[in-house]
């Protein structure tokens, strides 16, 4: 086992949060996994992954497990469908573009989305108009109760927008070690009715277009619009999409008639956190090192050695003004670790 001490993670999180971690160990087989949750001086620890959706507030004075579990295999498969697995260590987007070169679709609107294969389905991964849990069959998971492997369906992991139950019912319960994926062969169903892949496929003249097309307009579209991590630390979307009641929509229309709005079930909308943030004056401001992002309000930005603490009181002023001004509380879809 080679176990480090006294680890920077500022390398290890998208946010560029310079803390330490106590203890640190990167775990590449389910056994040495096992191994290390059986001995108590272990007995609470972290799970990192890529790190792209964290706010580190402080040191970890504990054991940082850096998944490290690889691999992608078939299962199985019929004429129309492949069961993919992966291992959770795997890089997100590098097995969406390994689906693709097989010509396996269904993930292809994911492309880009930082983060590792394990944690795909803690959050429910989602853009444009596409969840990770349409394609999801099933995770193998490590229950930290008994520290034997479960495998959870799709049913059991109760997803939701941005939402599962790991996030939720069974918080820090359970570390996924792979996830399988239900794929198309063919007759791909594709997903192309955001603007802005209309947009791309029609500048780009693809009429018909495939999966590759689409994999590829997402990365063009996401490339010119989100900040890249290595160059101003983000953890992507701070705060979760808000969802309203429709009365509540109706008495903010009065004051803001061009408010953009989603229709959802139960009479309710959803709401577009980036532009409450952009109207209540944060689009682009900076407050020290930390800031908004000037092409996405929602997007928050460590424009140098930011700490954790400088970015969660930013987030605190946005949130305080937006109740102030909409009376909605957002929601940090980032996971804040004190
Ligand atoms: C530029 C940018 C753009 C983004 N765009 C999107 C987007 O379009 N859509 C979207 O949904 N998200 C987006 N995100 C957020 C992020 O990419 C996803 O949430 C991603 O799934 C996080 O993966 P990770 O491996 O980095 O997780 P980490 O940040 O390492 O971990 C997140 C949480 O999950 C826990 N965890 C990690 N791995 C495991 C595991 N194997 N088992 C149990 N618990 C675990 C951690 O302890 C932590 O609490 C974006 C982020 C960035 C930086």
């Amino acid at each position: 086992m080679n176990l480090k001490e006294n680890i920077s993670l500022k390398e290890l999180n998208s946010f560029g949060i310079d803390v330490k971690a106590s203890n640190y160990l990167y775990v590449q087989t389910i056994d040495t996994l096992k191994e290390v949750l059986d001995q108590d001086r272990f007995k609470d620890p972290f799970i990192l992954s890529g790190g792209s959706n964290l706010l580190l507030m402080n040191d970890l004075d504990r054991l940082v497990i850096h998944m490290g579990l690889k691999g992608i295999e078939v299962l199985d498969e019929t004429n129309d469908e492949v069961f993919v697995k992966a291992m959770a260590g795997e890089v997100w987007h590098e097995f969406v573009l390994w689906c693709i070169e097989h010509h396996y679709g269904g993930l292809e609107n994911l492309s880009l989305i930082p983060g590792y294969v394990g944690s795909a389905p803690i959050q429910n991964i989602g853009a444009y108009g596409v969840e990770q849990g349409a394609c999801f069959n099933s995770c193998e998971v490590l229950d930290r109760e008994t520290n034997e492997l479960v495998t959870l369906s799709k049913k059991d992991c109760e997803f939701g927008y941005r939402d599962s139950i790991f996030k939720s019912k069974h918080k820090n319960r359970y570390i996924i070690t792979s996830v399988i994926y239900k794929l198309q062969k063919n007759n791909h169903k594709l997903h192309i009715d955001y603007g802005a892949i209309q947009t791309v496929l029609k500048v780009k003249g693809i009429k018909n277009p495939n999966i590759k097309d689409v994999s590829e307009a997402v990365i063009q579209i996401r490339s010119e619009k989100l900040p890249n991590p290595k160059e101003l630390g983000n953890s992507g979307s701070f705060f979760k999409n808000p969802i309203i009641d429709k009365d509540l929509l109706d008495t903010l229309q009065k004051t803001y008639p061009e408010i953009p709005h989603y229709t959802q079930e139960n009479n309710q909308v959803k709401l577009a956190a980036g532009w409450l943030i952009e109207k209540a004056g944060f689009k682009g401001q900076r407050k020290g090192n930390v800031g908004s992002h000037h092409k996405q309000a929602l997007v928050l930005v460590n424009h140098g050695n930011a700490t954790g603490k400088e970015v969660y009181e930013f987030a605190m002023e946005i949130i305080k003004k937006v109740q102030e001004q909409f009376a909605i509380t957002l929601e940090p879809e980032v996971r804040i670790i004190k």
